[in-house]
């Protein structure tokens, strides 16, 4: 069925000067938040500033402005809305919990109902934990391995990202292993003396590290598939790679499936690329839109965590009915039979169509995509980490990024961000962004 929402979008191009009502929402923000935002990518620093999407609302592949414009959205609240934007069933389930009590901080039937259909789906995470963002996840599932193994040191990898705890905010080394210095003001370097960096995808790098340090390694925390300096899939063997040396030398493997979990696969990356790591960490699609993050794994680290063990964590909102119902439908609702087929093909759809329109056009180009993420770069491949994803033509980028907005069409707001699709970006939804994106090329080309 054509979706009623696409013709809205044939409107013409709308730049800055069609958008007061963004514009004076965003002047306003500006006292109140740094900023103006509560989270900064959004401010489109990455993008050379200017002002937001500044949304009303949001239905479907569809999110709509505060001047009435109608954009096709491949941000979808960094990754959440893969079912769409206010699929009826979730928006059902919270109405419905909601009568029941907001919160309880008590044990209830609803934490149970979910942690069941992630164990099913996810069947590495033994015993999980709920928490409330991604941050929090991470945060704790660090504090853990630390617990269990009784080393300190902590290994992570140069583009991926894992949430603002203190411990991660370190700025990789260029290319060589390095001891951590602080990304962000205000950490203390001590705070972070014990992260290491590697370059993402270069296990001969991991097996030299492991041969000095992975004696001491607590643990190794990896984004399966990189989706924070763009999407950037592992090398074929990494994985396993790493896994074996985490299993050698007692270091924990810790997949960080915030971004990739219930989104590259119904069972995530682990599942996607048969690897069980040691502890997962969930977000984004787990709460379905709300704030709900988890860590779980082997039920023997699990067991370590309070008030079973001596490693503390905690949380006010853990486990809320809200949450739990909006994760518990989505989840669900993602269980038709055909969901992952779909969503890759359209897709796919995509990439393809735009890696023909870049050849078309001579534009040096990239496509990467795992499921419903994909990026496209402006720079010739391969691109397996983020030294090369670095330095792909940002400016190029950019002049797309703002032709495409124009055009209603919404992508992430900076070269090192994946673009996510749901289930509503059908091939009609596809068929208009290559038109748009068709012409932004062009755009693009001439703004050169
Ligand atoms: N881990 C990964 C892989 C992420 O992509 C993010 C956020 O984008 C986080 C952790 C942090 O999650 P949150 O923003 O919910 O705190």
């Amino acid at each position: 069925m054509p979706s009623p929402l696409l013709p809205q979008l044939q409107h013409p191009l709308h730049g800055e000067a069609q958008r007061p009502q963004s514009q004076a929402v965003f002047e306003a923000a500006q006292a109140l938040f740094p900023g103006g935002v509560n989270s900064p990518v959004r401010a489109f620093r990455s993008v050379g500033g200017g002002t937001p999407v500044v949304v009303r609302s949001a239905q479907g592949a569809f999110l709509q402005d505060v001047d009435g414009h109608r954009y096709v959205d491949y941000v979808l609240s960094w990754g959440p809305a893969i079912l769409g934007h206010a699929y009826p069933a979730v928006v059902q389930a919270v109405q419905q919990a909601a009568t029941q009590g907001l919160s309880f901080g008590c044990p209830s039937p609803y934490e149970n109902e979910l942690a069941l259909l992630v164990k099913t789906l996810m069947p590495s995470m033994e015993m999980m934990r709920f928490v409330s963002s991604g941050t929090e996840a991470v945060m704790s599932a660090l504090r853990l391995a630390r617990a269990f193994t009784g080393r300190q040191k902590l290994l992570k990898f140069e583009g991926c990202y894992h949430g603002h705890t203190d411990a991660l905010l370190v700025k990789a080394g260029s290319g060589v292993a390095s001891l951590g210095l602080p990304d962000s003001a205000g950490v203390a370097p001590s705070t972070v003396a014990n992260t290491l960096t590697l370059p993402f995808n270069d296990l001969a790098a991991a097996e030299a590290l492991f041969a000095q340090e992975g004696e001491q390694l607590a643990a190794v925390l990896i984004e399966p598939v990189a989706g924070n300096m763009g999407c950037v899939p592992p090398a074929a063997g990494y994985l396993q790679g790493l896994r074996r040396l985490c299993t050698q030398y007692g270091a924990l493997l810790v997949f960080d499936e915030v971004m990739t979990g219930f989104r590259v696969h119904a069972g995530g990356a682990q599942a996607l690329y048969g690897i069980t790591p040691d502890i997962t960490t969930l977000g984004k699609i787990l709460g379905g839109g709300l704030p709900v993050g988890a860590y779980g794994g082997r039920a023997d680290v699990m067991q370590m965590v309070a008030p079973l063990g001596p490693m503390y964590q905690a949380g006010t909102l853990s486990g809320n009915p809200l949450g739990m119902a909006a994760g518990l439908a989505t989840l669900q609702a993602l269980q038709a039979p055909t969901t992952y087929e779909t969503l890759t093909a359209n897709t796919q759809r995509l990439t393809q169509g735009l890696a023909a329109l870049c050849a078309t056009h001579g534009v040096p180009h990239t496509l990467t995509q795992v499921g419903g993420m994909f990026s496209l770069f402006f720079g010739e491949g391969p691109i397996t980490n983020f030294a090369q994803v670095a330095a792909t033509d940002k400016a190029f980028f950019n002049r797309y990024f703002w032709a495409m907005l124009q055009r209603g069409v919404y992508l992430a707001p900076s070269a090192f961000e994946a673009c996510f699709t749901s289930l509503c970006h059908t091939a009609e939804v596809v068929d208009y962004t290559l038109e748009a994106a068709e012409a932004s090329l062009k755009t693009a080309l001439e703004a050169a």
